[in-house]
């Protein structure tokens, strides 16, 4: 069945702009945009977005110009669930403001950076990048004249929030109630998680392979990029295989994108919800794999985790990267006032009002905003006597 490529009148169950549960901070309507349409702009505005171009995914920033960063992930994710949202007649505007704020919480090197944080802030709360990201949105990006963050809807902020534990959740008002009542967010929040998963998962193999972790017989054993190899091979024998990969990329994606099209126009119809407060009082999510693609997503994942994210290469090279976000966090903890004057003044602050836990925080919270090469900078400019400034 042909699709159609223009945008046709929302689902009743997609959120509506026009019944947003609202900002933190009340504001005249926009004129000439709706509401989630301004929350994209903002973000897209805000100084973290810009820094996702040189934080890690997978290979750390420097190893190479054809891997992906956090920004080109974030575009990629972006990208699959506005197709499949406009396909659903779900709310593309809300779609694409939560996938492109859904990773400026991320520490610098990836989840390395982020291990070592939390590990770091052990005694202080923990740090996770999911709440790290709403916390930037909210709090630490700091551009308008009347509130600090970037007082985003309430429908983008839900979204941002994909997992959080029961205890940061008592902090976050209606936010938070979700993950304590074991309910759902909208569909689009829904979509957004879904979306990151089939981004990454046919990503780090393209890249994978590039760097030569992943070896394409390995691919033959697995069951979707088996398949979809064996498709192009039989289709077109003689073609290159540098082309044959990409081919199966591009088949991954639209295989899985297919597959979730199915599987949530199915549960739909089974659940018939009519409006967005019926799919949050649902306890499972309606945007979802069919079982066999869910199976299959779940061998491409742990063979990822063994095959790449555990690689001798990626592996030394986090391990590296751990070590240089323990130092800069013992050194900044340690003495404040070695972080820029604003950083060291806003950490005062919080010290005063929540003891270590708030000095903790700040220096997390400077963290985290690095970019990879920020990172390795300020660490030769504290710990390399060679270094002069
Ligand atoms: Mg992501």
């Amino acid at each position: 069945m042909a699709v159609s490529r223009l945008p046709r009148p929302l689902a009743p169950y997609a959120a509506d702009p026009e019944r947003s549960r609202g900002r933190r901070h009340p504001e005249p309507p926009p004129s000439w945009r709706n509401e989630f349409q301004r929350d994209r702009d903002r973000i897209v505005h805000s100084s973290a977005f810009r820094r996702l171009e040189y934080k890690t995914q997978v290979f750390v920033n420097h190893e190479g110009d054809l891997f992906r960063t956090r920004l080109t992930h974030t575009l990629e994710v972006c990208q699959i669930a506005r197709t499949i949202a406009r396909a659903l007649d779900l709310n593309e505007d809300l779609t694409e403001a939560i996938t492109l704020a859904h990773d400026l919480g991320h520490t610098p090197f990836g989840h390395a950076g982020q291990d070592a944080l939390n590990a770091c802030m052990r005694d202080h709360g923990g740090f996770e990048h999911n709440l790290q990201s709403l916390r930037v949105v909210d709090e630490l990006e700091q551009r308008y004249a009347e509130f600090d963050g970037l007082n985003l809807c309430w429908e983008t902020r839900e979204g941002i929030l994909k997992h959080c534990s029961r205890l940061n959740a008592c902090h976050l008002g209606t936010l938070g109630e979700r993950f304590i009542t074991r309910t759902q967010p909208g569909l689009e929040a829904q979509l957004a998680n879904l979306a990151d998963e089939i981004a990454y998962n046919s990503h780090d193999v393209d890249d994978g392979l590039r760097a030569e972790l992943i070896d394409i017989d390995e691919l033959r054993e697995l069951e979707l990029t088996g398949r979809l190899l064996r498709e192009v091979e039989t289709a077109c024998p003689r073609l290159p295989l540098r082309r044959m990969l990409y081919e199966m990329v591009r088949g991954m994606i639209g295989s899985q994108v297919a597959d979730v099209l199915e599987s949530t126009r199915v549960a739909i119809g089974e659940h018939e919800p009519d409006s967005i407060d019926s799919v949050r009082e649902l306890g499972t999510p309606l945007i979802r794999f069919s079982d066999a693609m869910n199976a299959a997503h779940k061998e491409l994942k742990q063979f990822l985790f063994h095959a790449l994210y555990r690689h001798h290469r990626v592996y030394r090279m986090a391990e590296k990267a751990k070590r240089t976000v323990t130092d800069l966090y013992q050194a900044f903890f340690d003495d404040p006032a070695l972080m820029p004057p604003q950083h060291a003044r806003r950490t005062r602050e919080l010290a005063l009002a929540q003891d270590n836990d708030g000095r903790a925080r700040g220096v997390a919270d400077y963290i985290a905003g690095m970019t990879d090469r920020y990172a390795i900078l300020e660490h030769q400019r504290l710990f390399d006597p060679q270094r002069l400034t």
